[in-house]
């Protein structure tokens, strides 16, 4: 019998995104959670995913749960088990939803088998603990399976995919027909875009909610230049010997410090003065470590610019099982830059220990970054686009997904029409390098648009939206 993990989530006070929002956003926020106090007083609103930590889904859960529980809501999140088998199947669902390959392999009888079988024990698990009438947000291809049995349970069920592509292809529609069986007893799907949704789902049921930051959290709150150099050069990324501490605010108030190393391959920490062009990502091809090293070494000549390719330590991402061949892909593709290259690209795996501490040490990194780059093959969102622009940093990006719905070209970030691009790519780097007050403008911009559509009191009134409808529509129904 699996043991679903509890991941607590202390409640935080949703009052706080009054120094963030404008007023009259406000009021209409605080309306929106009264009534979703009101609404969900006897029933739990649950979040099941396949990991507490790591990638953007993981993300959002903690600070929206948060934010839902500050509100009086009974929000829970647990995380389902899964074998190996489990998740090398989930994680090729993953890729080919995202238009990919992904480990060669069938999508078939076996898949649906072995999918079904890990599934069978979490669900047993769930029902314990789930009531009729709870609100279950099932999150992406690992939870899918468990739309069933929920329903059986009587629960209102919303399956949520973090994960599309603009242009479906045979790839994603075979993980489509994979999936669609398990989903189509839903009370309603949630996708990031409009592009997002697929063929064969009832219509009517197919909702777009983007996803959003947390304004608060370690790796979005404020911090002075000074602190960003401190955690920088404590967790040995920049050289440095700072008379502040690496301080950050953890979630509940405490004061945390950075302590832990980061791993970085070959090279010495980054010298103190060095502008920095960085990405932020787990080591996943479609994020393109390798063209993203590549076109910085071959097309940004600019030798005070140095480039750093930061991850999460591979050791430590449950569900991602080809972390570590791909940041070993990097390593060796770095090996084979040339010399000047090779000393003006970093490679640096996060250490994960502590979660909070690794989110301060990507939030030190960002607003330390001269550019912020997602130069991603296929991406759902990209949170990390809206983390930088958060920051007021200039983000170079891929014209894909859901980033598009984040930057508009030349006024809150720079956009490559094709991802594979490398000149087009360094061209952009260059051109904000040698701007910097356009680079700054950029950055400012981009700030208000996340003020704007992509913080947590935006996608909470989305979801409450939601709900009200599914159990209103149940009432009727009855
Ligand atoms: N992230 C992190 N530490 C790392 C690498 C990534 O905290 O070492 C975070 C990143 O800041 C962002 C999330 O993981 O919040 C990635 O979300 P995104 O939507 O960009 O991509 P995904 O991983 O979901 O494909």
């Amino acid at each position: 019998m699996p043991h679903l993990e509890r991941v607590e989530v202390r409640a935080l006070a949703p009052q706080r995104f009054k120094e963030v929002i404008p007023v009259e956003r406000y009021d209409r926020f605080a309306e929106a959670i009264a009534q979703a106090r009101a609404l969900l007083a006897d029933r739990v609103v649950w979040n099941v995913n396949s990991t507490a930590k790591g990638g953007g889904v993981a993300e959002m859960l903690q600070s929206l749960i948060a934010y839902a529980k500050g509100a009086g809501v009974d929000a829970r999140w647990v995380v389902i088990e899964g074998d190996p088998d489990f998740f090398t199947i989930t994680k090729r669902i993953h890729n080919r939803l995202h238009g990919a390959e992904g480990s060669p392999g069938e999508l078939a009888g076996a898949e649906h088998a072995a999918y079904e079988h890990a599934l069978e024990a979490n669900g047993e698990a769930l029902l314990e603990e789930v009531a009729a009438g709870d609100i279950v947000l099932l999150h992406d291809p690992q939870t899918a399976g468990l739309t069933r049995t929920l329903k059986d349970a009587g629960a209102v069920v919303i399956w949520r995919c973090h994960v599309g592509l603009d242009m479906p292809n045979e790839l994603a529609r075979e993980a489509w027909r994979f999936l669609i069986p398990y989903i189509t007893a839903a009370d309603a799907y949630v996708f990031s875009r409009q592009a997002f949704q697929w063929e064969g789902l009832e219509q009517g049921k197919m909702h777009v909610i983007p996803p959003s930051i947390d304004a608060f959290s370690p790796k979005n709150q404020d911090m002075s230049p000074a602190t960003v150099d401190a955690i920088l050069s404590a967790t040995g990324l920049v050289e440095g010997d700072e008379n502040v501490p690496p301080a950050f605010l953890r979630v509940d108030g405490s004061e945390g410090k950075v302590t832990r190393p980061t791993q970085l391959f070959d090279l010495p920490p980054l010298r103190a003065g060095t502008r920095i062009i960085v990405q932020v990502s787990r080591w996943d091809r479609l994020k393109d470590p390798l063209g993203v090293m590549q076109g910085f070494a071959e097309h940004v000549p600019l030798e005070d610019a140095h480039l750093v390719l930061a991850g999460p330590s591979v050791e430590a991402v449950a569900d991602d099982p080809e972390g570590a061949e791909v940041l070993a892909e990097t390593h060796s593709a770095w090996e084979g830059l040339p010399a000047a290259g090779r000393e003006r690209v970093h490679l640096a795996c996060l250490p994960m220990e502590d979660g909070a501490e690794n989110a301060a040490i990507v939030n030190a990194i960002q607003r330390r970054a001269e550019i912020v780059v997602q130069k991603s093959i296929a991406e759902g969102f990209g949170l990390t686009v809206a983390e930088a622009m958060w920051k007021g940093r200039p983000v170079v990006a891929s014209r894909i997904g859901g980033i598009q719905d984040q930057i508009e070209d030349g006024v809150t970030g720079s956009l490559i029409d094709d991802p594979h691009d490398l000149a087009a790519y360094g061209a952009a780097l260059v051109n904000l390098l040698e701007n910097p007050a356009d680079a700054a403008g950029i950055g400012k911009a981009a700030q208000e648009r996340v003020r704007d559509a992509f913080l947590g009191p935006r996608h909470l009134m989305q979801y409450i939206d939601l709900i009200r409808k599914l159990v209103a529509g149940g009432e009727t129904a009855q």
